[in-house]
């Protein structure tokens, strides 16, 4: 079996990881912090001295860090240590154009590589259900895709290089507008007196259907079970949303795309996070919409 390099063991890294040991890889991991190495420790992950220690004599290093100057930052570390011909996985969510100068530097270094964000959050993570989306070579895609089938229960692969952090950008942006319409249509059947559960009814089996109203419907004891039966907790924080559609809309700003409820959604899900609402599952934004005065939106 490959030996694999997991840089980046938060919330989401450290359960995937665990995901490829137990497949039987031969995992090395490494994390800046101490206490997120401990809790890697615990749980029986094999723990290397340093990023560069990771990636030394691995065939496939795997990133699972916060944001893009990172994400260049460990890749213009670990590159050089790596042996040529082996494979970096970022699966950070990061900016398009960070994503690019990653393969650059990969490509100067002559290993291959590969962007591949992922759906599904720490649950889809531990229970290795998420869906990867991929960007880069069909050669690095081969080579990377036994790692997302033992992560993951799907693999696009959406194009070259930085294909992956722009398909998984438009779908969260997309998923933040559906999900504020959705709080927006059960909002407003509240005040006119219908009944929660009969718009789910209607909505879940007509043209207003989507995945915020039918698997993930914000109103409690409607619909499937969803982080609003359980007081909002993540979930997907309001503060990862936001993070999302931050990238988005610079994705926008760069291309010269016109999203202006791409931009309107960011703007709200900022006043959320200002409330202190950070932490709160995304789907709390119609506490949010409906607690907030009609100026404040
Ligand atoms: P996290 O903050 O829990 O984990 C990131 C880890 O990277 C931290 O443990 C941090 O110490 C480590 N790190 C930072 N700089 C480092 C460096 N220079 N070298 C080594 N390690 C370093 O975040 P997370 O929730 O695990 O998310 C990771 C990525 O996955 C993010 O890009 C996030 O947007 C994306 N994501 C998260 C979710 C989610 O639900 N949490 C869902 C989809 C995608």
């Amino acid at each position: 079996m490959a030996s694999i390099g997991f840089i980046g063991l938060g919330n989401m890294g450290l359960p995937m990881a665990s995901n490829l040991q137990n497949a039987g890889y031969n995992v090395s991991g490494f994390d800046v912090t101490e206490i997120a190495r401990k809790a890697a420790h615990s749980a029986g992950l094999g723990l290397a001295t340093s990023n560069a220690d990771a990636a030394l004599s691995a065939d496939i290093v795997v990133l699972m860090l916060p944001n893009g100057t990172i994400a260049i930052d460990v890749a213009t570390e670990i590159l050089p240590k790596m042996t040529p011909g082996s494979l970096l996985i970022d699966c950070s969510t990061i900016d398009v154009e960070s994503a690019h100068e990653v393969h650059r530097l990969a490509a100067e270094a002559g290993i291959l590589c590969l962007d591949a964000p992922v759906s599904g959050g720490v649950g889809g993570a531990s229970a290795g259900t998420l869906t990867f989306m991929v960007g880069g070579t069909k050669e690095a895609f081969a080579v990377g895709q036994p790692l997302f089938d033992m992560m993951g229960q799907k693999a696009v692969h959406c194009g070259d290089g930085g294909a992956g952090q722009a398909a998984k950008i438009c779908n969260n942006m997309l998923l933040g507008i559906s999900m504020i319409g959705t709080c927006e249509a059960f909002a407003l059947a509240d005040r006119l007196g219908l009944s929660q559960s009969a718009l789910f009814d209607v909505v879940s089996t007509s043209s207003g259907a989507c995945w915020s109203v039918n698997a993930y419907c914000p109103v409690p004891g409607v619909g499937p079970k969803s982080p609003a039966d359980n007081g909002y907790k993540p979930g997907f924080a309001a503060a990862l949303m936001l993070k999302d559609l931050n990238l988005a809309q610079q994705a926008a700003s760069t291309t010269d795309a016109a999203t202006p409820l791409g931009s309107h959604a960011k703007n709200l899900y900022q006043q959320m996070v200002d409330a202190g609402l950070g932490e709160t599952d995304f789907s709390g934004m119609i506490e949010f919409l409906t607690n907030a005065k009609d100026d404040r939106v």
